[in-house]
């Protein structure tokens, strides 16, 4: 590494250090993830968002105190230090469970996965909302009218319908007509077809994540999600007549329907087993609650996280429900999907070691998909997913 020959960061602490260093990278991560009509690095125009900015401004900052050489500008440090360096070559100092080392933030000059996590990394730092005000409003209004299935419901229709034809979308709107504020929901939910979003007037629905697609400047269709990237099976598109369509809003598709879409594989596949799942209890409390034919229950959260280091800061305490609640389970289960445990062998240690949550709940399992599924006994009928109250 070049940092070897310069001098070193001088700071009062290595704690403020690690933390000074966690607020570059997530405001240089935002700043590029959040740069509307992306179109690669040679395209950047202004305005620049402000998080890159403002994560310049730092960053040149540190480099000083470092003696290093600061990125001269935005097009340097998107063009040149984003693209072309690693981030353990900044002068940053990081955990080493952090594990930044080789990673860049720009890979073909669209945003990795590690920039895509310290992205939402970022929202902590800024202390933006996490959930959307859409989202909020959803879970409080059910909540409101005595109706916390219908926030569950709403959540498992999102997820997934990426793209609704005119006559399913009406059907969707009418879907629960005792409660007239849901037809709201749908309609801010869902918005018309871009034109730039249609390639000979219809609409790609990709075939692995189920979201939509939107077609690259030279026309090319390929889902931009990183899992999908990387998967040689993924299946090709499904197309939807864009006339009169509409599409699910490109935040819910993010915060909502991407997160969401391991959680319904999951649920689907222990209910092939014979397990009766509960999506989303309690207005989102957990992610599931699965009872198993033997009677044996079971509480689980979903995090598909490449970075344990930046996973661990999201787990929430799981809340712990009488042996007379109807979604009382037995153990509860952080469930991580299989590939991320087998291609990071320090993953597990990493999330104990910065996990707030698991420490103060050792009972709490950390497993993968598989292991889960496997131990659900295939015994007797399928079972069912419905939506948690
Ligand atoms: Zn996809």
């Amino acid at each position: 590494m070049s940092q070897t020959q310069q001098p070193g960061p001088v700071f009062s602490g290595r704690a403020s250090a690690v933390r000074a260093s966690e607020v570059v990278l997530s405001l240089v991560a935002s700043g590029l993830v959040g740069m509307r009509g992306w179109s690669g690095v040679r395209q950047l125009q202004h305005p620049y968002h402000r998080s890159l900015q403002l994560g310049l401004d730092r960053l040149a900052a540190l480099c000083v105190r470092a003696g290093r050489a600061a990125p001269v500008g935005v097009q340097d440090l998107v063009g040149v230090w984003c693209a072309e360096q690693p981030v353990d070559a900044w002068p940053l100092e990081f955990d080493p469970d952090a594990q930044v080392r080789g990673e860049r933030l720009l890979i073909g000059g669209e945003p990795s996965e590690f920039c895509l996590e310290w992205a939402v990394a970022a929202k902590d730092v800024v202390s933006e909302v996490h959930e959307s005000a859409l989202v909020k409003h959803i879970k409080d209004t059910a909540a409101l009218l005595g109706r916390p299935e219908l926030y569950a419901r709403w959540r498992l229709f999102i997820t997934s319908h990426a793209v609704l034809g005119p006559d399913a979308f009406l059907a969707a709107k009418n879907a629960v007509l005792d409660v007239p504020q849901w037809a709201t929901w749908m309609e801010e939910s869902y918005g018309p077809v871009p034109v730039e979003l249609a390639v000979s007037g219809r609409v790609a629905v990709c075939g692995g994540c189920e979201q939509w697609i939107a077609p690259r400047a030279d026309g090319l269709v390929r889902c931009r999600v990183w899992r999908c990237g990387q998967r040689h099976d993924l299946p090709g598109p499904v197309w939807v007549e864009a006339e009169g369509a509409r599409r699910l809003e490109p935040e819910l598709v993010r915060f909502v329907a991407l997160p969401g879409h391991p959680e319904l594989d999951l649920a689907q596949r222990l209910a092939a087993r014979g397990a009766r799942v509960v999506l989303y209890p309690k207005l989102d409390a957990l992610d599931l609650v699965a009872l198993w034919p033997n009677g044996y229950s079971v509480g689980v959260d979903v995090k598909d996280w490449h970075s344990p280091y930046l996973l661990a800061r999201r787990i929430k305490t799981f809340p712990r429900w009488g042996a007379g609640d109807p979604y009382a389970y037995r153990k509860g289960y952080l469930v991580v999907p299989h590939d991320r445990l087998r291609s990071n062998r320090s993953y597990l240690k990493i999330l104990e070691r910065h996990s707030a949550a698991l420490r103060a709940q050792p009972e709490i399992e950390v497993v993968s998909d598989r292991v889960l599924v496997a131990s659900c006994p295939d015994v007797g009928p399928v079972g069912e997913v419905v939506c948690g109250a």
